[in-house]
């Protein structure tokens, strides 16, 4: 049987003051995440728009939802009235999509930009060239409804620690002179979400404040 709460409390023990968890609730049943609420966790991570309707519908109105993956222009609606954060901004469209229905529900909703560092094609995310140029063009700049906070990406799943590591320390780089360049004196642009249940800890000494852990809490999905 799985014990959310026992392994969330691990967890939190063992995690840096400055490195904010999300617990990855996709998959997992009400009863269980209830478990991890119980336990006291707020912020909850989830990949499919229309099971996260599902589940804010019936969860705690004071649960965080940040939106893990990757979202479907046509689903943006489904979560822009209460989501906390989308952590998976992978196109300029999908920002665009992301700020109309932002307004229409009358919210600013904080975006991360995904990149993608990993070898497998299957990732979604920017290439840091790509990112850098959506930047530059400064046209995210009049989309008045969403707020990009930083960054998130995936390593390769990979048994080499030392390709996962060179991944995550080149996307936290990638943060630090983004952040620099395009955001300058904005504090608020401070995310680097990155480490998941089986790379977290090399996320973590690369440089991550946000760890995204789903099987490590909950079990096996
Ligand atoms: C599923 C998922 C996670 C959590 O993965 P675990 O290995 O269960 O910790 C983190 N980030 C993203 C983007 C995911 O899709």
């Amino acid at each position: 049987m799985n014990v959310p709460s026992e392994h969330l409390l691990q967890l939190k023990n063992e995690l840096p003051a400055g490195v904010t968890l999300v617990a990855v609730s996709k998959f997992q049943p009400l009863q269980a995440i209830l478990e991890a609420y119980g336990a006291g966790q707020r912020l909850l991570g989830e990949s499919r728009a229309q099971e996260l309707k599902s589940k804010q519908a019936q969860l705690p109105a004071d649960i965080q939802w940040h939106f893990i993956g990757h979202l479907q222009l046509n689903k943006v609606k489904l979560i822009a009235p209460y989501v906390a954060l989308i952590q998976s901004i992978d196109s300029y469209r999908l920002l665009e999509e992301v700020n109309r229905q932002a307004q229409k529900n009358g919210r600013i909703i904080a975006c991360l930009l995904q990149l993608h560092l990993a070898r497998e094609e299957s990732k979604f995310g920017f290439t840091p060239q790509a990112c850098r140029e959506m930047l530059a063009s400064g046209r995210w700049k009049e989309l008045t409804h969403i707020h990009l906070q930083g960054v998130m990406g995936m390593a390769t799943n990979s048994e080499d620690s030392e390709l996962i590591r060179s991944e995550f320390c080149s996307l936290h780089n990638f943060f630090l002179q983004v952040k620099q360049e395009f955001f300058p004196g904005d504090a608020s642009f401070s995310i680097c979400s990155m480490g998941m249940s089986d790379d977290y800890p090399i996320a973590i000494a690369a440089g991550s404040n946000m760890v995204r852990i789903g099987s490590k809490i909950f079990g096996n999905r």
